[in-house]
């Protein structure tokens, strides 16, 4: 088998763009994405989904339906593509990428690597969150493109971000029976968003779509409240209704399913798992690894794009992945760096068009410190081994000065997602229990399997004979 040039982890419009265009440049490229389908999240399931006709309703609107063109693209490429195949380690020397599926897992050696795993939706650690019929707003879209169904019952969606609004506005439209629409953006967030507005409106279609939606929730008569704080959900065996406070009055909406969101953030267990530079990104709360305009990484052989570089959506996301494979390609010897520039540089024009909305976002949409770093003792915070907000902070208290600390006082971290889910709160309560910044406390050390795979599948690894004749 030949050597691979370059793999590519996530297939998204990131992925799916960097691939191909490297495949166009002459590479051998295998993209490898643990769904069943290509399109990462936002077009996820698109291939297997119809357009309705024109004049019928169209639940998921025309964004998704444009990602048509990137499925397209990868199927008529010559690209290696390997479904629910999902990634749970990546080697370093030689460098290498290890991937299960099934009961099968392998590692495959390449000489570059582009990591487009995408983002995720913010935890968010509130009183109940744990409770049957809660959920993210994003997993309740999964739902809707992945098998078509939409949730019965009242439905109260609490938080906020462009996601959850654009959820509120799909169920909307699925004819799905919202009740409420709890928005947690503070004033304090809609003034310092507003110095972002005139550089915002260079990107004036993506602040459109933001006010169709705002009008499509203003005419469903949607009760909704604005700057709400002390989120909790409620119930005993199972949620039934949110609290919450606004303008110094509590409420409570009664509720079959409840769905939160405070925007998302880019996945880092790889970049983590492969010691790249991080960098806190404070206006959304985030780590993100150091990346250069290329999205070179502080490893010269490891390219980051789209999401997982820093939240910019789907078409930057596609931009920087067409633009890191032309690097690639320059790297590898196929294009002279002039080639490159010049055939790049429409992308990163485009790019930047694109990006000039997230000052403003970022801003408007800043999560509470609340849900950064629950101060309620109650709140689970780790899902998987059921570790509270009081024993987090009683441990700083004895001297755990840090997550990977952490990990051996209380398993906070060690279950399936391995930190995954928890890692940002538990580094953000840390921080506000030592009153440092969060980066002097760090984050989890990433070891693999970064994915929960079946102990006979490694012990069968199959190994490509490049890496195994080293
Ligand atoms: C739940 C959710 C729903 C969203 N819905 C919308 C929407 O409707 N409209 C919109 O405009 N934006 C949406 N977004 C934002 C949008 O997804 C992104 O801006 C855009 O898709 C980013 O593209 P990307 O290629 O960087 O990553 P993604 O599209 O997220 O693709 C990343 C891919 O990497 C794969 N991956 C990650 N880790 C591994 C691993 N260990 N092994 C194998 N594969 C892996 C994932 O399966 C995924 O397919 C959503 C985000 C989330 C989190």
């Amino acid at each position: 088998m030949a050597t691979t040039d370059v793999i590519v982890i996530g297939a998204g419009p990131g992925g799916i763009r960097a691939a191909v265009e490297a495949d166009a440049r002459g590479l051998r490229v295998l993209l490898i994405d643990e769904q069943p389908t290509p399109g990462g999240q936002i077009y996820r399931a698109l291939g297997e989904n119809v357009e309705p006709p024109s004049g019928a309703v169209d639940i998921l609107g025309k964004d998704y339906w444009r990602g048509r063109d990137v499925i397209d693209a990868l199927r008529a490429s010559r690209v290696e593509y390997v479904a629910t195949a999902a990634v749970w380690t990546v080697e370093k020397q030689p460098l290498a990428v290890g991937y299960v599926v099934g009961e099968r897992a392998f590692l495959r050696s390449a000489r570059h690597v582009i990591v487009a795993a995408g983002a995720y939706e913010r935890p968010v650690p509130i009183r109940g969150w744990t409770l049957p019929g809660v959920m993210t707003a994003g997993s309740a879209q999964v739902l809707m493109k992945s098998a078509g169904a939409v949730p019965t019952g009242r439905i109260a969606l609490a938080g906020s971000g462009p996601l959850l609004l654009l959820v509120a506005c799909q169920l909307l439209s699925a004819g799905a029976n919202v009740v409420g629409f709890l928005d947690s953006a503070t004033a304090a967030n809609r003034r310092s968003a507003l110095r972002h507005l005139p550089r915002a409106l260079g990107a004036p279609g993506l602040l459109a779509k933001g006010l169709a939606m705002q009008r499509q929730l203003a005419s469903s008569g949607v009760p909704t409240h604005r700057a709400v704080t002390k989120l909790a959900c409620v119930g005993t065996d199972r949620v039934t209704g949110i609290r919450f406070e606004a303008g110094g009055k509590a409420g409570e909406i009664a509720a079959d399913l409840v769905l939160l969101h405070e925007g998302v953030v880019p996945h880092v267990q790889i970049t983590r798992l492969l010691d790249l530079e991080h960098e806190w990104y404070e206006p959304q709360r985030y780590w993100k690894p150091s990346v250069g305009s290329w999205g070179e990484s502080s490893d010269p052989r490891v390219h980051v794009v789209g999401d997982g570089a820093g939240i910019g959506g789907a078409t930057a996301a596609a931009a920087s992945g067409r633009i890191a494979a032309l690097d690639v390609a320059a790297k590898l010897e196929k294009l002279t760096t002039t080639e490159r520039d010049r055939i790049a540089a429409t992308l990163f024009a485009q790019r930047d068009r694109d990006l000039r909305v997230r000052p403003f976002l970022d801003q408007l949409f800043r999560p509470p410190p609340e849900i950064c770093a629950p101060s309620d003792p109650e709140i689970v915070v780790c899902r998987c081994e059921e570790v509270k907000v009081a024993e987090i902070r009683a441990c700083v208290g004895v001297g755990s000065n840090g997550p990977n600390q952490l990990k051996a006082y209380s398993r906070c971290g060690m279950g399936p997602c391995q930190g995954r889910m928890c890692g940002l709160t538990v580094s953000g309560i840390m921080a506000d229990e030592r009153g440092v910044p969060i980066d002097e406390v760090g984050y989890y050390r990433v070891r693999p399997p970064i994915k929960p795979m079946p102990l006979s599948a490694l012990a069968a690894l199959e190994i490509d004979e490049n890496r195994a004749a080293r």
